[in-house]
């Protein structure tokens, strides 16, 4: 488990099908990466093609993430809290997001931003301290982590830099424009 010291976000993505959720689950963790996560974990499988492109893009684009993949992601949940870390589970069946976010924020526990695949275990609506929903309506994990993260950080992750970042990106009007750092 993480250094998941006061405050930090981690994301858990459940029931990563490697023959077909590569590429949702590389947006999963693209999306935690840019919005200001602090870790991502892949639970019960090490798909390397998935976990081999957010290293890559760590590498080349900034950050320290923490990664980790293969647990079981009920334990992890169940020992995330008993180490008094709090459980935030993305559902469309969970609470409005505009009920609950000030008091997730409000919170100094680590947090653990659980998404899933398909059908998700009832053990994690259970376990969790929060079912949240990203409005009620069904749509995608990539879709519900970067609302709830963008919620959570109100915006200001969008103005995150990279201090390690090999390369930037300089904006512009039109075209592309990324500079070497030295
Ligand atoms: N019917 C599935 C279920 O039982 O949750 C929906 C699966 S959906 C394709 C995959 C994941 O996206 C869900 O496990 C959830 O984490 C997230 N998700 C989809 N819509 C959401 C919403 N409206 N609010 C919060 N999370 C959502």
């Amino acid at each position: 488990m993480g250094d998941a010291g006061n405050g930090r976000i981690y994301v858990l993505r459940l029931g990563h099908r490697p023959e077909r959720d590569k590429r949702v689950t590389t947006h999963v963790a693209l999306v935690a990466r840019a919005f200001g996560a602090h870790g991502f974990i892949l639970a019960d499988v090490c798909d390397e093609h998935v976990m081999n492109s957010i290293r890559r893009v760590l590498d080349r684009w900034g950050g320290r993430m923490y990664l980790e993949c293969g647990v079981s992601g009920s334990r992890y949940v169940k020992e995330w809290r008993r180490r008094g870390g709090l459980v935030v589970h993305l559902t469309m069946y969970g609470l409005h997001i505009d009920d609950v976010i000030d008091e997730i924020r409000a919170s100094p526990k680590p947090k653990l931003v659980v998404v899933g695949a398909e059908k998700v275990p009832r053990l994690f609506y259970e376990e969790a301290d929060y079912n949240v929903a990203i409005g009620h309506q069904p749509h995608s994990e990539v879709a519900a982590l970067a609302v709830f993260l963008d919620r959570l950080y109100m915006g200001l992750e969008l103005h995150l830099s990279f201090p390690e970042a090999k390369v930037v990106v300089e904006p512009s009007a039109h075209g592309k424009k990324v500079v070497k750092r030295g």
